[in-house]
């Protein structure tokens, strides 16, 4: 199944610069924000102290092999990339944790990195699969090593879904992604194109955005529900706050040292998570200058 969104470039261009009058004036950016809170709020779950995450990124590698004008990440991976992949006794660590919490959530084989650079991934997939019967597994990728016979690969070892996020400021498809397209009916999953442009604004992503557009004076008044929803792995284990903090400047700890409940139900993140909830954004540096607000899963989402 094969799913095409913003092919068109004028729509496109025109949401694109709306995003960047939005996000280069504070006062409109606040506006805007908070009308947008007010949405989230009527369909967000209500606030509940003693749930687990929903979703669990992880990055089995974490580094990306792309330039993308707003993202803080490539710096992130500099450095050795034999040292930045996760080991399988750690990935099984993690994965027996989950069935051990008889994890319901959705598995999010990506974060701040580009998952395909990691060539176990289907092994990863089908181990997880093997212990994850039903959960929802699926990730992001900038398409750049993609193949028809590598998203096969992932969708016959238990990958739900593919969100492709084609990067070309030109808004054509790259070759690897145009030639998958000249080939989608022999895919065995769901796919999603999606047509982006690596000098978009979009955010500045918890103040980390190198292009930054607005850079806050002081910490917005909004409820930030991300770290009450999710928990993020990186390759050595680090959970940051949340996956907006693409630097992992805030570490709520690290499952090599500590399970993923202990991390989760720490009186540290759970204050955190309270605060943010009272929308309450000086709790963390990184928050005091974030301004993400789409944060929330809408009863009823699965990613
Ligand atoms: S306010 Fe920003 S940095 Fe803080 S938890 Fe939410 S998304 Fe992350």
């Amino acid at each position: 199944m094969l799913k095409v969104r913003h092919k068109n470039k004028y729509l496109f261009d025109l949401k694109k610069g709306i995003r960047r009058i939005l996000y280069s004036h504070e006062p409109v950016l606040k506006g805007y924000l908070k009308a947008k809170e007010i949405f989230i709020k009527r369909n967000s779950l209500p606030y509940d102290k003693d749930a687990l995450f929903e979703k669990i990124f992880i990055e089995t590698v974490s580094q990306c092999n792309n330039d993308c004008g707003f993202c803080p990440v490539p710096s992130k991976g500099e450095g050795s990339p034999e040292g930045r992949f996760m080991t399988e006794g750690l990935f099984a660590k993690i994965m027996n944790e989950l069935a051990g919490l008889s994890f319901k959530g959705s598995v999010a084989f990506y974060c701040n990195n580009e998952p395909l650079m990691d060539r176990r991934l289907p092994f990863w997939v089908k181990e997880a699969r093997e212990k994850l019967h039903n959960n929802f597994f699926y990730l992001y990728t900038n398409g750049t090593l993609i193949s028809l016979e590598g998203a096969n690969q992932l969708f016959e070892t238990g990958l739900n879904r593919i969100i492709i996020d084609n990067y070309d400021d030109e808004h054509r498809l790259i070759p690897p992604v145009q030639d998958l397209m000249d080939h989608a009916a022999s895919l065995k999953g769901e796919v999603i194109l999606d047509y982006r442009h690596k000098n978009d604004y979009l955010g500045n992503r918890a103040g980390q955005n190198p292009n930054p557009g607005v850079v806050l004076k002081e910490p917005l008044r909004l409820r930030c529900v991300r770290p009450s929803r999710e928990l993020v792995v990186g390759y050595d284990g680090t959970v940051p706050l949340c996956c907006a903090d693409g630097l992992w400047k805030v570490r709520m700890g690290n499952v090599q040292e500590t399970g993923l409940k202990d991390i989760w139900f720490s009186g540290h993140f759970k204050d955190v998570r309270r605060i943010l909830w009272e929308a309450d954004r000086s709790v963390t540096e990184i928050c005091r200058v974030c301004d993400a607000v789409n944060l929330s899963c809408p009863k009823g989402a699965r990613i």
